[in-house]
């Protein structure tokens, strides 16, 4: 373990990500988080009695999430169990219109289409690909 210490402010998906990294190139890693549990934006409330997530609604950019678990020795199967919806998000307007996001990025290309616009609908399918590059952390020595 190095002697290098790193304090991380916010158990958030940034902070914990940073938090493994680090963690695995030997830096001696503390997170403080001043909320009662980790997570950030991905928790969970009860509200009469139900469990409520409060998100994220869609899990975006796996990929980064993957790359960096298979770069420490684990993955995202190993660690969490996740079960995918068909419809992720259902969002209304007062005009009474209504758009579904699916699991299916094609599905909800059609359905942006139908309730925008083709240019919208590209645009979509333009954010969806896979971009920005993860760099994975190297093993301490
Ligand atoms: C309304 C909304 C909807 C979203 N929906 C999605 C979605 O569907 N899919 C998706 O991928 N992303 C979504 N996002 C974006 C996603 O929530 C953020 O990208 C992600 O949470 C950022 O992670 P983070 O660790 O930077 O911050 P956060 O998740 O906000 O975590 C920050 C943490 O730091 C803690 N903290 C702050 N200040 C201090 C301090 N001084 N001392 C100690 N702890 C501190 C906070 O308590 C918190 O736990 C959404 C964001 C919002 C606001």
């Amino acid at each position: 373990m190095s002697e290098q210490r790193v304090v991380i402010v916010g158990a958030g998906m940034g902070g914990l990500c940073s938090a493994i990294a680090l963690a695995y190139q030997g830096f001696h890693v503390t997170v403080v988080e001043a909320a009662d549990a980790p997570g950030g934006k991905v928790h969970s409330r009860e509200v009469n009695g139900a469990q409520i997530d409060s998100g994220p609604t869609v899990f975006t950019m796996r990929w980064v999430f993957d790359a960096l678990l298979r770069s420490v020795g684990t993955s995202i199967e190993s660690e969490m169990r996740i079960t995918p919806l068909q419809v992720l998000a259902r969002h209304f307007w007062p005009d009474g219109s209504q758009l579904d996001l699916s699991a299916d990025a094609r599905e909800s290309e059609a359905a942006i289409a139908l309730w925008s616009s083709g240019d919208e609908a590209r645009r979509f399918r333009d954010f969806c690909k896979p971009h920005g590059n993860f760099t994975p952390p190297s093993k301490a020595r």
